[in-house]
């Protein structure tokens, strides 16, 4: 696991827990209002902010202190779900007590599968597939988290455009071989996101955003959607398409985009962010389509 930074404590983060956050190092995807340049630009392209690497073996003597002081861990990005090795590095916080939140942008719902918990699968509301699971080589997770959110960023036909993917300029590219985050798994997925036919559809694999939603509404977990907004991005159109994506879902959360601070895409920094006015509008549509919908 490639850990570009750490958050030894919050109080926001986790829903309920005391907690700290870990980010991943890497992204499959270039959001232009992206506050974490430098977990998603490769070296070269980073702000000079820049960021330190913290070493796993450091992160376990830092956890295994704050046993029985925190409750819970916050995996965030760049991208955890592009690291192969996410559901061991889980297990490994969760053997420590900690209860596990993870933040992601809905690109592998195949490793949401392996996340979620056992409880869920072949039940009422179990998963297809998983009964083709080779008895011989079972899978070594389940259960592995307590809480998801996913972004939502964009009706499915604006998603290459707000996640930066139809601009060549800031399209996804590979590490190089120095910065290895998990390159297999990154390129498994930025693969896998081509071949659509629409100009939206060319970077972003549509289907496993759909697949990733429907997941999380399925299974067990308390879970949240949620979605920043941004001027020139985002209209009310729009949140009336981003609410029938996750229609029924139990909550929305709208958040109100940052240009005060570094960004993937720096011309964003000159946008005024919604008022509260126009934000509470926003609000009104997304709650006829959820349970809760809320701005924070
Ligand atoms: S905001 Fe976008 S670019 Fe930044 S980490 Fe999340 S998905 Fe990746």
């Amino acid at each position: 696991m490639i850990i570009g930074g750490l958050q030894k404590f919050s109080m926001l983060d986790y829903p309920g827990l005391l907690s700290a956050i870990i980010f991943t190092e890497g992204c499959n995807f270039r959001c232009h209002f992206c506050y974490n340049p430098m977990l998603v630009l490769p070296k070269g392209e980073r702000s000079k902010k820049g960021h330190s690497r913290v070493s796993e073996d450091d992160l376990f003597v830092f956890l295994k202190e704050r046993v029985g002081k925190l409750e819970g861990i916050v995996i965030t990005g760049g991208e955890p779900t592009l690291h192969r090795d996410l559901p061991e590095f889980i297990k490994k916080i969760k053997d420590l007590g900690f209860k596990i939140k993870l933040d992601t942008n809905g690109t592998n719902p195949e490793m949401l599968k392996k996340l979620l918990p056992l409880l869920s699968r072949g039940g009422k509301r179990g998963l297809k597939g998983d009964r083709k699971q080779n008895p011989l080589n079972p899978p070594l997770q389940g259960g592995l988290i307590d809480y998801i959110a996913m972004d939502i960023k964009a009706p499915l036909e604006k998603y290459g455009e707000v996640v930066g993917l139809s601009d060549l300029s800031l399209r996804a590219k590979p590490p190089r071989r120095s910065e290895a985050i998990s390159v297999g798994a990154l390129n498994e997925i930025a693969s896998s996101s081509r071949g659509g036919t629409s100009r939206n559809d060319n970077f972003v694999n549509l289907s496993n955003i759909q697949k990733s939603i429907k997941i999380i509404i399925e299974s067990n977990l308390p879970y949240e959607f949620r979605t920043t907004l941004v001027p020139g991005l985002h209209t009310l159109k729009d949140i009336k398409k981003m609410g029938a994506l996750v229609k029924g879902a139990d909550k929305w959360y709208l958040q109100q985009f940052k240009s005060d601070t570094d960004l993937v895409n720096s011309d964003f920094q000159k946008l005024r962010p919604f008022t509260d006015k126009e934000i509470e509008k926003m609000r009104k549509i997304g709650e006829k389509f959820v349970k809760e919908c809320e701005v924070r």
